[in-house]
C-alpha cells in the first residue's frame, strides 16, 4: 500500500443538508479506511466542542464519538484499561464498562449488548494517534445522560438532564433553604441547610477538574441555585436537580482535602487548600468552642514552663496522626496490571494519572503507618537516651486537642506529629516527604524555632529514605499551632501514590525514614535550651 496516495485522497469537504460530508482515510481494524461519511458537530450542555482531535464517526447510523473529550467535559470519569481493554465510564453514581471491539457491555455489573454491532473502537486520523471512539447513545443513556441528533443542523447534542423543577418539587417536601460559608485556618466550611433533617447521601465524588458532589434523595430547594463563594479553595456552590434528588456541587480550585458530613438539617463540607489542613470534626469544634482562644496572645500567655513541669529533663513527644475511628488517608495497593496502567500514565504526553481509579489490592491506613513509624522513631530515640512520650501506642484516637495538651502538660522540650499525605484524586504521582509549621508558635526561647527544626528533620528524613525533599511549609495545623515548644508535622509520603504506598508499607522503607527522623530529633535536641 502506497501511503502517500491516502494523504492525498483527503478531498473535500462540503456541507448538504445541515451536516457535512466528508471523505478522510482513517485507520482501525488493523486496516486503513476512506471514510465518506456525514460528519456532525459535537455540543456538550449547550457548548460546541472544538478542535477534537477526531469527529464523531457514523456507522450504521450510530455515531462513535471521542470518549475523553466528551463524557470529562460532563464531570464524567473515564478510565481506561490497556491490559484488558476496557473502558469504564462514571457519572452521577452510574457506571458503565465498555471493551474496544467488543459489543459486550457491563451497566452496574450487570451484562448487556451494544446494539446494532459498533462496538467501542480505536480510529486514528491518516498518521496521527488513535482515539478511543465510543457508541455515544449507548453510553449515554447507560449513565443517564441526554442525547440529541438534530440531522438538519448537523449536531449531535449531549448533556445532563433537564431539570423538571415544577414538577419536582411539587412532589419533595424537605427543601434546601440556605447555603452560607466561612473560612478558617485555610479550612472553608460551606454549610448547605434544609428546612428538615437529612438522613442520607451519595458518597462525595470529586471531577476532574474539581467539582465536589453529592446527590441527595428526596431533597429540593427553594433558593437560588448559584452562590458564588470564592473563599480559600471553593468558588462555586450549584444545585441541581434531578428527578427527586437535588446534587450539590462544589467548584474548587486547588482543593486538597475534604469532607462531607451530615449534621441534623444540614450538610457540611469542608475544603481544604493545604494538605494538612485538619478538617476533621475535631476541628471544627475547636474553631466553634474556642472561638478568638487559638491566637498568639491566649497561647503565649498560660505557656507552662517547661523547666519547671519536665523536672528539668527533656522529653520529646512523638504523635502518630489519628488512629482509632479516624484512618486518615486510606491508599489501596494497585495489581501488577493497574500498576502497569499507572506507569503508562505516566509516561503518557497527557498525563491521565487524575482520572485513574485507585487500586483494586489491599487497602492501608495512614492511621498504621504512621503508628508503626512513630514506634520505630521512639525505640531508636530511647536507644540514645531520649526520654519519649507518645500520645497515643495503640489503635486509639487522642483528640487533636489532646495531642498537643500531652506535650504542653509534660513540658516537653520538642513536638513532631507524624502524618502521611495523600491528593483528592484517587491515584498520584506526587512523592516525598515534607514538613510543616505553625507560624503562630515560632519563637526563639528554646534556642530554635519551629521552622529550623522543620528544616533539619526534613532534609535528614527525606535523605534517610533517599526520596524527593518537598521542603518545609507553614500552615496553621492545630497539633503545631497550640503546642507550645518547637513543634511540627511530617508528611511522609502519599497514600494514593502507588509506588509510594508499596515502599510506605515496607518495613525496610520504614526503618529508613525512622533513622532520618530520628538523626533529625537528636540534632535539634543538640540545640535546644529550656528556658
Ligand atoms: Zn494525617
Amino acid at each position: 500500500m502506497k501511503r502517500t496516495a491516502f494523504i492525498l485522497a483527503i478531498l473535500c469537504c462540503f456541507l448538504f443538508g445541515g451536516a457535512a460530508s466528508a471523505s478522510m482515510i482513517l485507520e482501525y481494524g488493523g486496516g486503513v479506511h476512506n471514510y465518506t461519511g456525514s460528519v456532525f458537530a459535537l455540543s456538550v450542555n449547550g457548548e460546541e466542542l472544538k478542535n477534537l482531535p477526531l469527529e464523531p464517526i457514523i456507522f450504521n447510523d450510530r455515531a462513535l464519538v471521542p470518549v475523553r473529550e466528551v463524557f470529562e467535559a460532563l464531570g464524567a470519569k473515564v478510565l481506561y484499561k490497556s491490559a484488558t481493554r476496557d473502558i469504564v465510564i462514571t457519572y452521577s453514581g452510574k457506571n458503565v464498562t465498555i471493551q474496544i471491539d467488543s459489543n459486550v457491555a457491563y451497566i452496574d455489573g450487570k451484562t448487556t449488548k451494544i446494539p446494532d454491532g459498533v462496538t467501542p473502537m480505536l480510529i486514528a486520523k491518516w498518521g496521527e494517534s488513535a482515539k478511543t471512539m465510543v457508541p455515544v447513545r449507548f453510553v449515554s443513556d447507560s449513565v443517564g445522560l441526554l442525547v440529541d441528533f438534530d440531522g438538519k443542523s448537523g449536531k449531535i447534542s449531549v448533556s445532563e438532564k433537564e431539570k423538571e423543577k415544577d414538577k419536582d418539587t411539587k412532589t419533595v417536601q424537605n427543601k434546601i433553604t440556605g447555603i452560607s460559608a466561612k473560612e478558617k485556618d485555610g479550612v472553608v466550611t460551606v454549610t448547605v441547610t434544609a428546612s428538615g433533617n437529612i438522613t442520607k447521601m451519595s458518597s462525595p465524588s470529586v471531577t476532574a477538574s474539581g467539582t465536589l458532589y453529592v446527590d441527595v434523595d428526596n431533597l429540593g430547594y427553594s433558593i437560588s441555585n448559584k452562590k458564588e463563594v470564592n473563599l480559600g479553595a471553593v468558588s462555586t456552590v450549584r444545585l441541581g436537580l434531578h428527578e427527586n434528588s437535588v446534587r450539590i456541587a462544589i467548584d474548587t480550585e486547588n482543593m486538597k482535602k475534604h469532607s462531607v458530613s451530615i449534621s441534623g438539617k444540614s450538610i457540611i463540607f469542608m475544603i481544604a487548600a493545604d494538605e494538612t489542613a485538619e478538617i476533621t470534626p475535631d476541628n471544627k469544634n475547636d474553631d466553634e468552642d474556642n472561638e478568638g482562644k487559638t491566637g498568639d496572645e491566649g497561647k503565649d500567655s498560660n505557656k507552662p514552663k517547661p523547666s519547671e513541669l519536665s523536672g528539668g529533663k527533656i522529653y520529646v513527644v512523638l504523635d502518630a496522626g489519628h488512629g482509632g475511628t479516624d484512618p486518615g488517608a486510606i491508599g489501596n495497593l494497585m495489581t501488577e496490571e493497574e500498576l502497569e496502567v499507572f506507569h503508562k500514565a505516566l509516561q503518557s504526553e497527557e498525563p491521565i494519572v487524575d482520572t485513574l481509579e485507585a487500586g483494586t489490592g489491599k487497602t492501608y491506613y495512614e492511621k498504621t503507618i504512621a503508628l508503626s513509624v512513630a514506634k520505630k522513631v521512639r525505640d531508636k530515640l530511647e536507644e540514645k537516651g531520649v526520654n519519649v512520650i507518645m500520645t497515643r501506642a495503640g489503635d486509639t484516637y487522642p483528640t487533636l486537642d489532646e495531642r498537643p495538651e500531652i506535650a504542653n502538660k509534660r513540658g516537653a522540650a520538642m513536638f513532631l506529629s507524624i502524618h502521611l499525605n495523600s491528593t483528592v484524586m484517587p491515584v498520584t504521582a506526587a512523592n516525598g516527604i515534607e514538613i510543616y509549621y505553625s507560624e503562630s508558635n515560632n519563637g526563639k526561647e528554646y534556642g530554635i524555632t519551629s521552622k529550623e527544626m522543620a528544616s533539619i528533620i526534613v532534609k535528614k528524613a527525606a535523605k534517610s529514605a533517599g526520596t524527593t525533599q518537598r521542603g518545609v511549609k507553614a500552615g496553621n495545623l492545630l497539633v503545631t499551632r497550640k503546642s507550645v515548644m518547637p513543634a511540627n508535622l511530617i508528611e511522609i509520603g502519599f497514600m494514593n501514590n502507588p509506588d509510594e504506598l508499596l515502599k510506605l508499607i515496607s518495613d525496610s522503607y520504614q526503618e529508613k525514614i525512622a533513622d532520618g527522623i530520628a538523626e533529625g530529633i537528636l540534632e535539634v535536641l543538640g540545640k535546644i535550651k529550656l528556658p
